[in-house]
């Protein structure tokens, strides 16, 4: 597949910004091309723009190359970079499923990139022929997102295999969720599928949400593309350095992995047995989705008593269904103390 020939003509034309910090990366005595201010180190310094540290480390973790990652401000950065990238705006478009993340959808409004959605079955599971069939001549991109949210399932890798292979675009898969799932990551795949995104964050199970750092993980061409058309500085100094400080420690976030999954097996299991409950889907996140008689009443009922799950009752598939989101074992009891309160 040529990349090139999906890319929209202006950015394939584009000359990006050249930042000091690109033109000259080693160590010198001063520093004089910035116009940065001497006082106040290490804020004083421009972040490194490709982040090559941070790249090397994360990819030993996790087993890739640091000429296939670009990090961005949380994943939702990656999303609208890709869209704004290869889709022309009012006359090309994107499929994705329903329900699924919502900011495929707005970053494609943003972009006024049309959206069509396929929906899944209604057990959340995904077909690949009738989502190949929504795929037209200006459908650039497909965004898949597994496990996915807010159903919490995986998708079935063979379906989505089915759609990198049958599909002339770009296949991305959100793999926000991975790290709760049983099931694999198709990082391993990159190299057999250059048409291939992968979406990963630190907001998850690296338990980072607050200093907005997403992955995407890519063949070298389509990592240069988003690199070229990023803000120049798109992740601060801190977050490189807090994020560094965090993969020190990979025991801890094995630790959180565990846990959460375990609260997630209590919880599902607990939250089965109130009467009110009519269904607990199965989840490979650290959320779940449960269906319940009267969500909405519910809902407003622990709003009230300050505890906020997200309502997901008028979404396509998931009526009369909260997403509840695990935390920890002190903050699910109070979740289920409130719920029995309602018995
Ligand atoms: N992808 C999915 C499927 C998500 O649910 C979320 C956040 N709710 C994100 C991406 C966004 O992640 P980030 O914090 O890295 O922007």
């Amino acid at each position: 597949m040529n990349i090139n020939n999906l890319l929209r003509k202006n950015i394939a034309e584009l000359k990006p910004y050249s930042s000091a910090r690109d033109e000259y990366t080693g160590e010198a005595m001063v520093f004089l091309d910035a116009n940065e201010n001497p006082f106040n180190k290490p804020y004083n310094r421009y972040p490194d723009p490709l982040q090559r540290k941070l790249k090397e480390k994360i990819a030993q973790i996790k087993n890739t190359h640091p000429k296939n990652i670009f990090l961005g401000n949380g994943s939702d950065e990656p999303i609208d970079l890709l869209i704004r990238a290869f889709c022309e705006p009012g006359t090309d478009n994107i499929v994705t499923v329903t329900p699924t993340y919502g900011m495929y959808q707005v970053a494609a409004d943003i972009n006024n990139i049309e959206v069509k959605k396929v929906s899944l079955t209604e057990n959340f599971d995904i077909d690949a022929s009738s989502l190949l069939n929504a795929v037209d001549e200006n459908t650039k991109l497909v965004f898949l997102c597994s496990p996915n949210n807010p159903s919490g399932n995986s998708l079935n890798p063979g379906q989505m295999q089915k759609i990198i292979d049958g599909f002339a675009g770009i296949v991305i898969i959100d793999e926000a969720y991975i790290d709760f799932a049983p099931g694999k990551t198709f990082l391993p795949e990159l190299d057999k599928n250059s048409n291939l995104v992968l979406l990963q964050t630190f907001s998850k199970a690296w338990g980072m949400a607050g200093i907005r750092l997403g992955m995407a993980f890519a063949s070298e061409e389509i990592i240069h593309i988003l690199n070229k058309i990023k803000y120049p500085y798109n992740l601060n100094v801190l977050t490189q350095q807090k994020a560094m400080e965090l993969l020190e420690k990979p025991e801890e976030i094995k630790k959180w992995t565990k846990l959460l999954i375990a609260e997630r097996a209590k919880m599902a299991e607990l939250l089965q047995d109130f009467p009110f409950v009519v269904q607990v889907y199965p989840s490979d996140a650290n959320f779940l989705l449960v269906k319940m008689h009267d969500a909405e009443g519910i809902y407003r009922y622990l709003v009230d008593k300050g505890i906020i799950v997200r309502n997901r009752s008028k979404i396509h598939l998931c009526e009369g269904s909260l997403r509840i989101t695990i935390g920890s074992s002190d903050e699910n009891d109070i979740l289920l103390k409130a719920l029995k309160e309602l018995i």
